[in-house]
């Protein structure tokens, strides 16, 4: 038999939440743990925005009509569900539930609001972590695509980006993202301490109890 480890003892799966203002670098972040981290799996929401671009249902979000959407919130399917930018978004809550008890690790998208009703309740389970992007001017910078876009359109993209930094202090780790690799190296790191949490490690009664037997 393997000689278990801190990662490989059982243990609880954990909620891992990353939330940013759009020009943060928060996509690139979770595609890349997502790639790089065989153990954690994208919490895939539902919404009724339609689809952009090459975005497919079931894997980037269940895209669903309003009526869907509210049946689904009358039937407390949700772990929690918001509105943003006049949209529904909400986090099925079966899979994730089940996945937990296994220990498997989910990887969260969602806004402030959906991270307060995550943490209110599941604290335990969550954990909260929130990307600044490192300057007012590389914002405004990250924000800009390509000159094409016209001075309202950038306005509107900034005042949001800073509404969304106003709730920073809802999140138990903050990171800036000067440099893409340093960020992903601290969020990785971040996901490996929570996961020896003691109290994540159901398997470590067990252990111990071996480690000190007479
Ligand atoms: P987008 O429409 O650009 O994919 O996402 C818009 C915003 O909604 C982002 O801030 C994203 O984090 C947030 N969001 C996506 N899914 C959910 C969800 O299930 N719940 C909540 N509360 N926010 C979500």
């Amino acid at each position: 038999m393997a000689i278990p480890t801190s990662d490989t003892l059982q243990r609880r799966g954990l909620m891992f939440i990353l939330s940013s203002p759009s020009g943060a670098g928060k996509t690139t972040i979770a595609r890349r743990l997502l790639a790089e981290d065989g153990a954690i799996r994208m919490s895939v929401s539902v919404t009724t925005r339609p689809p952009r671009g090459d975005e497919a249902d079931g894997s980037d979000y269940h895209f669903v009509s309003q009526a869907q959407f509210d049946a689904m919130v009358e039937g407390g399917h949700f772990m929690e569900w918001a509105t943003v930018f006049g949209y529904s978004y909400g986090t099925p809550k079966a899979e994730i539930r089940a996945g937990l008890k296994e220990g498997d690790d989910f990887l969260f998208d969602i806004d402030w609001q959906g991270t307060q009703q995550l943490y209110q309740r599941a604290e335990t389970d969550v954990v909260r972590v929130f990307l600044l992007p490192p300057s007012l001017d590389e914002l405004r910078r990250r924000l800009t695509s390509r000159g094409t876009d016209s001075a309202a359109v950038i306005a509107d993209r900034m005042a949001r980006a800073q509404a969304e930094i106003s709730h920073w202090d809802g999140y138990d780790y903050v990171v800036v993202n000067d440099d893409i690799d340093e960020c992903f190296a601290k969020v990785t790191q971040i996901l490996a301490a929570e996961r020896m949490n003691r109290a994540r490690q159901t398997g470590l009664i067990a252990f111990v109890r071996e480690l000190t037997r007479g």
